[in-house]
Parts: structure tokens; sequence; C-alpha cells
């Protein structure tokens, strides 16, 4: 699923692709994702993009008459954009059926799927169009205003953001008195949001820290860090950043809006790598998997004390 850099790689690449521009039609080919879709989302329809932020993982787009668009890509969601000669070139119909089935778009394979899981599309008075495409159907699309965002239910309790100045001590008072085990605490939204398990993973190892350690042995008595707590905060911030430059990791069916694959994945050190040598010099361990509430962890007991 799309995690914390990728849904920051689509970010970018809507406000190079669509920031500024005005929504002349919004084509809604079923009810809803995850939940049906706000009843108000024609409305849409004339506003302009003024803004496209992202709260963890969910992407918040200013319109212009003070409302916000938020739009979550659950597990398999994306975005593809197309410019008004490509839109005209994939032309009519825009709601057709296919034997009367699903409703398709005209972008086919253009965006996967034969069309079929094209569930909305932003047309643009410039002629050029954004397809949201989520075969899963776990993606969110919620329309409110703006004065309503701090209260939304799916963003109140969202802990702070880790590319935000946001460090060790701060970590520290999230995991003050917690016997969680530090991978679970890690995935909590509210401690922080945005470190996936995949990353969770990677940090961990790189900082030699055991997945199973309990969170609260990594504060000090004082609530202060400790020196190796120290040293994971700077080891997320470094998975994160680099995921970020690589365009956001390939698993399962995401794309880059412009339908380019990042190629993070290939530098895992421990994700998915159950059976094989550790990568960290002089260790000489193998990557073992276990389960922690229903998630898969990879680590290395010979280095992850
Ligand atoms: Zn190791």
């Amino acid at each position: 699923m799309p995690e914390l850099p990728e849904v920051e790689t689509v970010r970018q690449g809507l406000i190079r692709g669509i920031q500024g521009r005005t929504v002349e039609d919004v084509l809604i080919r079923r009810s809803g994702l995850r939940y049906p879709f706000p009843e108000d989302l024609p409305t849409v329809a004339g506003c302009s993009i003024t803004n496209i932020r992202r709260r963890a993982k969910y992407l918040l787009l200013d319109l212009d008459d003070g409302r916000v668009l938020l739009s979550h890509l659950g597990m398999s969601g994306r975005y593809t954009l197309f410019d008004a000669n490509e839109a005209n070139a994939a032309g009519k119909p825009l709601l057709a059926t296919v034997n009367g089935g699903v409703p398709v778009s005209a972008f086919g394979d253009r965006t996967g799927f034969g069309g079929k899981h094209d569930h909305l599309e932003f047309v643009f008075t410039d002629g050029s169009r954004a397809v949201y495409t989520d075969p899963r159907r776990f993606g969110i699309i919620d329309l409110f205003s703006s004065a309503e965002e701090t209260s939304h239910p799916l963003l109140v309790d969202l802990g702070p953001e880790p590319f935000d100045p946001w460090g060790p001590v701060d970590l520290a008072q999230r995991l003050e008195g917690r016997r969680t085990a530090i991978k679970l605490a890690l995935l909590d939204q509210k401690t922080v949001v945005g470190v996936g398990n995949i990353y969770a993973c990677e940090s961990l190892h790189r900082a030699g820290i055991s997945p199973r350690r309990e969170a609260k042995g990594l504060v000090r008595a004082n609530g202060a860090p400790t020196k190796r707590l120290e040293t994971l905060v700077g080891h997320i911030k470094d998975v994160l950043h680099e995921a970020l430059e690589a365009g956001g990791s390939t698993l399962n069916d995401f794309a880059a809006v412009d339908g380019t694959l990042g190629y993070f994945a290939h530098q895992f050190a421990v994700y998915g790598r159950e059976g094989q040598p550790c990568q960290k010099e002089g260790c000489g361990g193998v990557v073992r998997r276990l389960v922690q509430s229903n998630r898969s962890t990879f680590y290395c007991p010979s280095c992850q004390r």
C-alpha cells in the first residue's frame, strides 16, 4: 500500500499537474469507495484547486471556495494525469458501460484494468483530466469546509509529522511509560504519522533495536530520550527521505501520477528478506520474520537487541 513517501510523491506530482486548475466537471462512476462519496462531490465543479497539502497519508486539496477535498489512496489508489491533447485523443464516451456492466473510463489500459476501476475523473477547464483509479476500493474521498479540518474524525488524533521539525524529545514524550513493542508503537499514528511497516522495520534494523523491545525502555527515567532513541529517530528520517528521493516504493500496484514506478523496494535491507544473510557488515546473522499485531516484522536477531 502507498506509504508516506509514496503519498508525498503523489502530492508533488499533483502540485505540478493540477494545482491552480479549475474543475469543470466531476465524473463519478460508483457510489463510493471505503465509504460512500460525499453527496456534494459534484459541487467541486466550478472550484479551483489553490493548494495541495498532505497530513499523514491524507491528501488535502484546498478549493478556492474555502472547502477541502480529502483523498486517501487506501491500498491501491492512484491518480493519472492527462493533458488536454491526451484527453481529447482518448475521447468520449466518458461514462460508457461495457455490456451494461461497470462504467468504464475512456482511458482503457492507460490507467490499468481496462478503465474498469477509474471511479472518479476530474475534468479541468483547460481540457486536462485527473483520473482516480482504485481496484481494491479502500480509498477515501471526503469534502468539508476548512474550518472543520482540525476536528475531522480522520485527522483529529494524528501524531506529529516526521518531516516537520520533530526529534527524539518528541518521540520520547509519546513512548514514555508504554510497554508496547517499539515496532508497534512506531506504527501507531498517534506516536508519529507515516512510519509504515516497511519503514519501521528498516529503521529499527539500522538502529540495531529489536522490534520487540518495550517502547518505554528507550526513554530515560526523567523522560529524556536515550542515545538509542536518538539514533532511531535519525534513521527514521533517513529512511523516509531516501524513499522520497527514490519516488516511493513499488509494492503492490502503486504508481506515481505520471505512471512511472519508484525503486526503493530494491534497497530494503531486511524487509521481505526472511532467511537471507543480514546485510550489516560483520554481523553474520540471518533475517527472521515474526508477526506482530497481524503484520510481518523482518529483523536480524543478531544485531537488533
Ligand atoms: Zn544483523
